[in-house]
């Protein structure tokens, strides 16, 4: 059975003991919240990874990831943060190509492959992230966007390797906006995306594909989100910056 995930992604926000203190609340309220195969995963700025991996140690279903890595191993990138950097951490995941990634430092699929590459080869475990704008879903060539985000950033993985990431629908509209897909229209994409997955690689690696959605997920709306057949968890920006918000989104697994 895939795994089920609730990602917080706390963007750049609060200071390192804002950070530890939410982190702290986080795990008190979800550590039996989330149980079996669903996994919280916290992605903080860098200058929290090191303490919250060890806050989140002795709890099997909290996880730490970054936002972002280089696609370098090392060298001469003055202010770059390495996949391996990330990982003595102990952090477990990265998310990869976040829209505002994509849109404020220009990352390409192109370059988002060698990332995944790059936090592959280092044992980081990629939360990738693909969506449409509102300007490509209204022209109707969301479809189309999607399944060249996958084929330039991931499809290029062997199916083992492919095995070990994550996927997150984000459509751009929907991110920090208030304004979140429908449930049928976000199930629409998830159905596609695991279809996709099916061609490329088999029936059972889509089966296995975890497949989080993303863009105004709420405490109101993420039960029926999750209740989708296809969506199987949720990244969350704005409302994983709330101990009780986030923690009622995971209670939403259930
Ligand atoms: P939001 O952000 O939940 O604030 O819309 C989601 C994201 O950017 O991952």
């Amino acid at each position: 059975m895939r795994k089920k995930i609730v990602a917080g992604n706390w963007k750049m926000n609060l200071d390192y003991n804002e950070g530890l203190a939410l982190f702290s609340e986080v795990i008190n309220m979800v550590k039996d919240e989330a149980t079996g195969n669903q996994q919280v995963v916290v992605c903080s700025p860098f200058i929290h990874l090191h303490s919250l991996a060890a806050l989140a140690k002795g709890y099997a279903n909290v996880a730490v990831g970054a936002q972002n890595a280089h696609q370098a191993e090392a060298g001469a990138y003055t202010g770059e943060i390495s996949a391996k950097q990330v990982k003595s951490t102990g952090a477990e995941y990265v998310i990869l190509g976040h829209s505002e990634r994509r849109q404020y430092f220009g990352e390409s699929n192109e370059l988002l492959a060698k990332k995944t590459d790059t936090a592959l080869a280092n044992g980081l475990k990629p939360i990738f992230c693909i969506g449409e704008t509102l300007a490509e879903r209204e022209a109707n060539t969301h479809f189309g966007i999607i399944k060249s985000q996958l084929e330039e950033g991931v499809f290029h993985l062997s199916a083992e390797a492919f095995g070990t990431i994550v996927l997150a629908y984000e459509p751009v509209w929907a991110i920090g906006t208030g304004v979140t897909a429908t449930s049928a229209q976000a199930q629409e994409i998830h159905e596609f995306i695991r279809k996709e997955i099916a061609a490329k690689y088999s029936q059972e690696v889509a089966d296995a594909t975890t497949i989080l959605y993303g863009g105004s997920c709420n405490a109101k709306n993420a039960a029926e989100l999750f209740a989708q057949a296809d969506i199987d968890g949720g990244l969350i920006g704005g409302a994983s910056l709330k101990s009780r918000d986030f923690t009622d989104i995971v209670k939403a697994f259930n």
